[in-house]
């Protein structure tokens, strides 16, 4: 994929992504998709980007 489509709408830090712009701190999709594991998320460690794939 093209790691230099920075996408300024996105910024990440997971660089074990394989979707990480490695560059800098943004995601390099077009769009992400945000959920949950948990049936009642309480906080910021509740949610994840579904979009990760291991690198
Ligand atoms: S897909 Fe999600 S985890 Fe991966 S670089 Fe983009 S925002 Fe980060």
């Amino acid at each position: 994929m093209d790691k230099t489509n920075y996408n300024h709408s996105i910024k990440c830090t997971v660089r074990e992504c394989a979707h990480h712009a490695q560059g800098d701190d943004y995601c390099a999709l077009s769009q992400i998709m945000v959920g949950s594991s948990e049936p009642n998320p309480t906080d910021i460690k509740s949610t994840d980007c579904e979009s990760f794939e291991r690198a």
